[in-house]
């Protein structure tokens, strides 16, 4: 009997999954990053003396290794290619919804405008998207932007969505110790009477809880991370039922959360507070979100009929119409009626 029983990895990679938190560029793989550089070690053979990190415990510097990975997509057909290879992946690990985000990056020198950059990811989405999934485009805003840089992304948001209905939403992300987001408020709510969902990295360390206010000021439709939670926020998020986006593992290894036992998704499902089991950076933390829902259930004891449950419930969280979300949910409840066996324990 026990070998007829499928592995709790198995399960996660079979479970119809929606991912809503994952930056392409960080989304790469090692074999992706090794593809991106043999298109690319002929003009640049200094690529070719870096060594991809294949496990978490090699990396020791992620600033260096973000900075090899930009050095890869800094053209249309290498963002292309990453794109393609991203969305593959998600899919082959059960993902049935993706929404990507990436801040759009210019390269003149290559010939790439941040109008293109956009362009190409969409058509790639277009193109290559494979037919057991859908993806959509969340556009970053970055902290470090000007509010003029940060307009120039919601024209593309708007430009985008009227072409094609790739693009869902606005986020916030970058670097949490830099930039003000007060600053590029004007950009989020633009994009808001433009229809656009928000979502913004919220709340990482101790130094944005004195601009959580502002933040969530704009009403945002989700948040990503929410690792601490301050009274205020606190109310807030639960007042509104703002859904978050959990990243596990990226926050053990950013270090914003001790360890995964302490991890505040726990806080979330004692108080059934909507959720979104996500992996931030599938390629630089060695996590596919597969293995986030194996990880979850080590942590806090879930059963398959939860892990189920949670990633059925993502459903209600993502920037898509009513239509879509009851789509998604009757092909999950095909799924369960199809695979009651892999419920077995
Ligand atoms: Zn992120």
């Amino acid at each position: 009997m026990l070998t007829n029983m499928t592995s709790l990895t198995e399960f996660c990679i079979q479970l119809p999954k929606v991912e809503a938190h994952a930056h392409i560029n960080g989304s790469l793989s090692p074999q992706t990053l090794r593809e991106l550089v043999a298109r690319k070690v002929d003009m640049n053979p200094e690529l070719a003396a870096f060594t991809i990190p294949d496990s978490l415990d090699r990396i020791d510097d992620f600033f260096a290794l973000f900075k090899f990975i930009y050095q890869l997509t800094d053209d249309e057909s290498s963002v292309a290619h990453a794109t393609k290879r991203v969305m593959e992946e998600f899919a082959a690990d059960g993902v049935r919804y993706l929404e990507l985000r990436t801040t759009p990056r210019a390269n003149l020198a290559k010939g790439m405008t941040k109008q293109s950059y956009v362009k190409t990811v969409v058509s790639t989405i277009q193109r290559d998207c494979p037919g057991t999934m859908v993806t959509k485009l969340i556009l970053s805003i970055d902290r470090r932007n000007t509010l003029e840089e940060a307009q120039e992304t919601v024209d593309l948001a708007i430009q985008f969505a009227k072409e094609t209905n790739m693009v869902v939403g606005v986020d916030l992300c970058g670097d949490v110790m830099k930039g003000s987001f007060l600053a590029l408020k004007p950009a989020f709510e633009r994009a808001q009477q433009h229809h656009f969902n928000i979502t913004l990295h919220f709340n990482e360390v101790k130094e944005n809880i004195p601009e959580a206010p502002d933040l969530l000021s704009i009403h945002p439709d989700r948040l990503g991370h929410a690792t601490l939670l301050d009274d205020l926020s606190r109310n807030t998020i639960y007042q509104r039922n703002i859904p978050v986006e959990i990243c596990m593992t990226s926050n053990v290894f950013s270090k914003t959360v001790a360890t995964y036992e302490r991890h505040h998704v726990k806080e979330l499902m004692d108080e059934k507070h909507p959720f979104i089991l996500c992996t931030d950076d599938k390629g630089v933390f060695a996590s596919e979100l597969s293995n986030e829902y194996v990880l979850a259930s080590k942590t806090f004891g879930l059963n398959r009929e939860r892990l189920f449950e949670a990633s059925f419930k993502a459903i209600d969280s993502i920037f898509a119409d009513q239509e879509t979300k009851d789509e998604l949910k009757a092909i999950w409840l095909t799924w369960k009626k199809d695979h009651q066996y892999l419920f077995v324990e």
